[in-house]
């Protein structure tokens, strides 16, 4: 049901059959184009995407791209910044693909990409990190680090359950709290974080089929239950629980792997570690190459998404997705860096790796190694944009489209 924006001009809906994900040849991406620099990468990517799917597939497959509407274009056009359409087309197409937002001051949404997650519940929130050859990275082997991060997106201390100090509301609340037995400050803000079976299990039973359909050798449920024992100790006891009443077959624990296996880990199974968030931040800097997926809380996932991405030459080449068991929202993680808008300057890199991510979702591997062929090509050649140019000596600064340009040419 639309409103304001008519229905898309050709392509069809991605369906789920038996839990199974169907795909059309031609599937509709809806697309936000994105405040300030989206002007300029959400074309670039597009132009990307469109080559590697007309390479691989030689037209008969192709993306029905639609654009749907938020933040700033969506409030000079509509007067919100969402409208109810922009919802409605991605729970009905199931997926879709943005540039950044300008984070609205006062009134209406809080943050738009918080109101995407929320009312569309979408509750991963997926990062994959690697390095690219020729990208200064601070880290002495980034070659090392492929990771990909299942970020738990609903809960935790991020759940907006707050008082601020000195309200009568947060005096009620430290009332409440020191009538349960807890030592509280009088003068304390409150936050509170809770953590569900539900929202524990969903996210790692995710993380562990990507493991699965994606042949990756571990999964590691990054956490902080020995001090936080009922919030991240549990999702602990929730993660394992999956692993083995929903995927025995598959995964075994480490301790399994050297009791039964004598450290060898048998073809075809996934070996479910856990570590203690602080020792994870040591581990993605001292041993990489022993992790691959990592299934985590929201505040944990949060830091270590951002640390990982710098360990290998920083943000600007980091993808990502927010999604559930149907709907997957591709995005550029970083924000609209409004001085660069419409000057066909920065880095397109975050938005067309996630649409790399879009075209793994929707099965379509040649099309995103075609896509990352080209950006290593490209960056190994030294074209690339000012940001990465800056960086090293004897690299070609283009613009945002020549450097789109030139993932073309090497794919
Ligand atoms: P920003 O990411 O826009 O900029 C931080 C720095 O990175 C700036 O120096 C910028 O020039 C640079 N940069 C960002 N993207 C780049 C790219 N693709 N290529 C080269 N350089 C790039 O962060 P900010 O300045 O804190 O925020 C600006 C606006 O973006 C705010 O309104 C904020 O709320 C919003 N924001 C949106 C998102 C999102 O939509 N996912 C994320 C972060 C911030």
């Amino acid at each position: 049901q639309l409103k304001d924006i008519a229905a898309p001009e050709r392509g069809e809906r991605i369906e789920y059959r038996n839990g199974k994900q169907i795909v059309p040849d031609e599937p509709v991406i809806p697309y936000v184009e994105g405040d300030g620099i989206g002007l300029d990468i959400t074309p670039a990517m597009k132009t990307v995407l469109d080559a590697a799917v007309a390479r691989a597939y030689g037209g008969k497959k192709r993306l029905a791209w639609w654009e749907i509407f938020a933040g700033e274009k969506a409030m000079n056009k509509f007067g919100t910044a969402i409208p109810d359409d922009s919802f409605n087309a991605l729970r009905y197409f199931r997926i879709g693909i943005k540039g950044p937002l300008t984070t609205p001051v006062g009134g209406g949404f809080r943050s738009l990409n918080v109101a995407f997650r929320q009312v569309l519940d979408l509750y991963a929130c997926v990062r994959p990190v690697r390095w690219f050859e020729g990208v200064p990275a601070p880290l002495k082997r980034p070659q090392d680090v492929d990771m990909i991060i299942f970020r738990e997106n609903t809960e935790d201390l991020y759940a907006g359950i707050e008082w601020e100090q000195g309200t009568p509301e947060c005096a009620k609340v430290i009332e409440f709290l020191r009538g349960m037995g807890a030592k509280v400050r009088d003068d304390s803000g409150i936050g509170i974080k809770p953590i569900s079976v539900t929202g524990s299990k969903r996210l790692v039973r995710m993380a562990i089929q990507y493991a699965v359909d994606h042949k990756k050798k571990s999964v590691t449920l990054v956490h902080k239950g020995n001090i936080m024992k009922f919030t991240e100790g549990a999702f602990l006891k929730w993660g394992y629980e999956v692993a083995k009443e929903e995927f025995g077959s598959v995964c075994i624990t480490e301790k399994e792997l050297f009791d039964i296996y004598n450290g060898v880990q048998p073809e075809g199974k996934i070996v479910v570690k856990d570590r203690i968030a602080d020792a994870m931040f040591q581990q993605i800097l001292l041993r990489p190459a022993e992790y691959d997926v990592l299934a985590t809380a929201n505040l944990n996932g949060d830091y270590i998404s951002d640390a990982l991405a710098a360990s290998v030459g920083g943000l600007g080449l980091a993808p990502g997705a927010n999604m559930n068991d149907e709907v997957a929202f591709f995005e550029a993680t970083h924000g609209t860096a409004p001085k660069y808008a419409g000057q066909d300057k920065v880095n397109p890199g975050s938005l067309i790796l996630s649409g790399v991510l879009m075209l793994e979702h929707l099965g379509w591997q040649e099309a995103a190694d075609l896509v990352v062929k080209g950006m290593e090509g490209a960056i190994r050649d030294g074209i690339v944009t000012y940001d990465l140019a800056r960086q090293r000596e004897g690299a070609t600064e283009v613009s945002c489209s020549k450097f789109a340009q030139a993932i073309c040419e090497r794919m």
